[in-house]
């Protein structure tokens, strides 16, 4: 059976205090009898602490990012060997941000996916439309053109690794939710995309999380729906109380 996930990414946010008291309240909080993945991304620089105050719990440490490099004359970079080497061994990739902010081609996101892959790392590979991609009814293609340029070339083995994040850009940080029907649909056509190419093992292993403005209030709904394996939560990661009830709604 495929794995329920819910991760959080803290994006530009909290410095070393607030990590740790985050982090402290996410112990409080969070239910432990849930049988999903939960995951935690804070910024690069609080990773190593996150990583040795969550080591007795049942919280896994994400990084928002990693160079496509493995070493080399890449001022301000981070490589995956030194993620592995601090304990983090997922990280996210491709997240629209990333995307829009830095540029971030379907071509590097390929790259950084096999760096990641190669130091055995799991990929939470994020892709999604633009709001006038839905609204000229061009949403199946642009999220199937991203899958192809950033995953086709993986070897079958690899998408043991791979999990899948579907976030619509129009839905990020707008409050602005896909409707379930919504998500589950294009979750749907995510997992047929997949399993034409890769066949139906892997589409049916692969876990799709949906992500934008996923809160306490709309996560049951979103993550009834079959083809939602679980949620990349944003806004609602920050605040303890709130990421623990949509993992408690998982
Ligand atoms: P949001 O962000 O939950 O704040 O919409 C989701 C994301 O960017 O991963």
């Amino acid at each position: 059976m495929r794995q329920k996930i819910v991760a959080g990414n803290w994006k530009m946010h909290k410095n070393a205090e607030e990590t740790e008291d985050l982090l402290n309240d996410l112990i409080d909080k969070l239910p432990t009898d849930k049988e999903a993945r939960i995951i935690v991304a804070p910024t690069f620089v609080n990773l190593s602490s996150a990583v040795s105050h969550l080591e007795f719990t049942n919280i896994d440490v994400a990084a928002q990012n990693v160079h496509q490099a493995e070493s080399g004359a890449f001022t301000g970079e981070i490589s995956a060997d030194m993620l592995k080497s601090i304990g983090v061994n997922t990280v996210i990739i491709g997240h629209s941000e990333r995307r829009a902010y830095f540029n971030e081609s379907d071509a590097l996101l390929a790259s950084k996916t096999d760096t990641a892959l190669k130091h055995d790392m799991t990929v939470i590979f994020c892709f999604g439309e633009e709001l006038k991609d839905r609204q000229s009814g061009n949403h199946f293609n642009i999220v199937e053109n991203q899958l192809r340029d950033g995953l086709f070339h993986l070897e079958e083995k690899s998408w043991e690794q791979i999990v899948l994040a579907y976030e619509p850009v129009w839905a990020i940080g707008t409050g602005e939710t896909a409707s379930p029907e919504q998500a589950q649909e294009m979750h749907e056509f995510i997992r047929e995309t997949v399993r034409k190419q890769f066949g139906s093992d892997v589409a049916e292993e692969v876990s799709i999380l949906y992500g934008g403005s996923v809160k306490p209030e709309n996560a049951k709904e979103i993550f009834g729906k079959p083809d939602v394996d679980g949620g990349l939560i944003g806004g609602a990661a920050l605040k303890a109380v709130d990421f623990a009830a949509i993992v408690e709604a998982i």
